[in-house]
């Protein structure tokens, strides 16, 4: 099994007297879908920035396709993301005056694809996430769902090795937020490696491995192996 992140170790301070994190160490191999579950507070956005290289540990290191990270140069280092990681947010993070097409093609800038190349891509990943048929339209014009779906497809469409997602339900209602789980299921069985973080039971529960963060320390590890059938 290929390791895709793994992190040794890890602290992180924030000032003198904030310690986010404490002594993390985590696996994470490609083909998994990882739900990070805690409550508010608990170090999960403070983790999830280390996994994502926007942020480096006080101690520790973090290894993503086996390369050091915590060394590299911010340069490097969004090199680095271009290539291997892709984001969803909760809040989309989509630009308004782009069509969908548009947005999804943002996440090839820094992945080195030639721009005559990045629309067909973006279509393609619209395609995956079924909004091929909204492909012109701006955010405005799409439901929450449908942004999410955007989201999906922007952090998927340079084929990254592992895909962050911070609480990629947290804003949509139930059943939307559940459609876009399925989605990110379905991904995750055309392996797509995800991570997702989430202070939400049902949420974590429809993943198969979870790990659960307390106050800055992970407290549990488990794979359901019932959570994808
Ligand atoms: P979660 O995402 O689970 O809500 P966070 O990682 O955001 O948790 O926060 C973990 C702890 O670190 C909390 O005590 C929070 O107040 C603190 N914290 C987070 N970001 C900062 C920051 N930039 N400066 C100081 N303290 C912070």
């Amino acid at each position: 099994m290929t390791t895709v992140l793994e992190i040794g170790n890890a602290s992180h301070r924030y000032g003198e007297d904030v310690t986010a994190l404490r002594d993390v160490s985590l696996r994470i191999d490609a083909g998994e879908f990882v739900a990070i579950l805690g409550p508010s507070g608990s170090g999960k956005s403070t983790l999830l920035n280390i996994m994502g290289t926007l942020d480096r540990p006080t101690e520790g290191r973090v290894l993503i396709g086996g390369r050091d990270v915590t060394t590299m140069s911010d340069r490097q280092l969004s090199s680095l993301r271009g290539r291997w990681l892709g984001f969803v947010f909760q809040q989309f993070h989509l630009t308004d005056g782009l069509t969908a097409t548009e947005n999804v093609a943002t996440g090839l800038l820094y992945a080195g694809v030639h721009r005559r190349h990045r629309r067909a891509l973006a279509v393609a990943a619209l395609d995956r996430v079924g909004l091929a048929h909204r492909a012109d339209h701006h955010p405005q014009a799409l439901s929450g769902g449908e942004r999410q779906r955007v989201a999906i497809a922007r952090a998927l469409v340079n084929r990254p090795a592992l895909v962050l997602a911070d609480e990629p339900t947290g804003a949509l209602d139930v059943a939307t937020g559940s459609a876009v789980l399925d989605l990110l299921t379905e991904l995750n069985r055309g392996g797509t490696t995800i991570a997702l973080i989430t202070h939400d039971h049902e949420v974590a529960a429809r993943v198969p491995r979870q790990i659960r963060i307390l106050d800055g320390r992970l407290v549990s590890d488990s794979t359901s192996s019932g959570a994808q059938a």
